[in-house]
């Protein structure tokens, strides 16, 4: 088969924070599939064919990109971030797993791009100096149980732990509960940075103490990255600045003795 498809990650937001590779990858395209707002993204080239779609579509968008490539195309597909994060490199190997063998002929690469979630911790400072996780926090695809006990198993072990998908209209009260959760285990004072369109123009952090994070889970919205410290995660105060965020790569307690919270 003589198509090819790229899955592309563009980064957070504005077209600096894209990779070179990237570029070069979405230039080298005659058609490009993803979601409407991140297509937009992309410097328009003539001669390149759009297929924008919903948001919701994932497998099925995927699929038909596959296709246009099985056709002999060129094909980009773009997502926000990392494509391997939360995002279309894994419905690009789901429709691929499942679809017409075929289609495993086809030269297929993955473009990185830097992900929500190190963006917004080079804004802050340093929170993902130790270890840390990720979690989604969008029930769309796996039960909320689920969730939760990650999450109670991630801040158990003292890891860092950013969330993705924090809210949505249809999912309104998860954050809020994801953080009241954490209240639970971690010290009141643990900071909790709420990132929200890191790399475009209205980019905005801000940094709350764990406990009154907990209230302010509404102010959060879909473009927003939220990352809760882990025991050892502290602030650097300056004066009429944001503090900078750090979590020191030593650890010299154990996640058993920090797990109690407020100790
Ligand atoms: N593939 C993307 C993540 C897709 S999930 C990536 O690697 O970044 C979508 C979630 O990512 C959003 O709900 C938000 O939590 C986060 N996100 C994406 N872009 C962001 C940005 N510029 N600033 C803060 N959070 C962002």
């Amino acid at each position: 088969m003589s198509g090819s498809l790229a899955v592309i990650g563009l980064g957070p937001g504005e077209a600096r924070y894209l990779t070179p590779s990237a570029l070069a990858a979405l230039d080298a395209a005659s058609d490009l599939v993803g979601y409407g707002p991140y297509l937009d993204r992309v410097p328009v080239r003539a001669g390149q064919t759009r297929h924008a779609s919903d948001n919701r579509v994932e497998v099925a968008r995927a699929r038909h990109a596959l296709e246009l490539a099985a056709a002999g195309n060129a094909v980009a597909v773009v997502s926000g971030g990392d494509p391997g994060v939360f995002a279309m490199a894994a419905a690009v190997f789901e429709a691929l797993e499942t679809g017409d063998p075929a289609w495993r002929e086809l030269t297929i690469t993955v473009e990185p791009g830097i992900t929500a979630m190190l963006a917004a911790a080079a804004r802050a400072g340093a929170p993902l100096g130790g270890d840390f996780c990720a979690i989604s926090l969008s029930d769309n695809l796996k039960p909320w149980e689920v969730v939760t006990a990650r999450l109670s198993a991630a801040l158990t072990a003292d890891f860092v732990i950013a969330l993705y998908n924090p809210i949505s209209k249809a999912r309104p009260w998860q954050l809020g509960k994801a953080l009241a959760v954490a209240a639970t285990i971690r010290a009141a004072q643990t900071p909790v940075i709420f990132a929200r369109a890191i790399g475009r123009r209205d980019e905005n952090l801000r940094i709350l103490p764990l406990e009154d994070a907990v209230a302010a889970a509404a102010s959060a919205d879909m473009a927003t990255l939220v990352m809760i410290g882990a025991s050892a995660t502290r602030l650097i105060a300056r004066d009429g600045q944001t503090p900078f965020v750090y979590t020191p790569r030593s650890v010299t307690k154990s996640p058993c003795a920090t797990s109690q919270g407020r100790t």
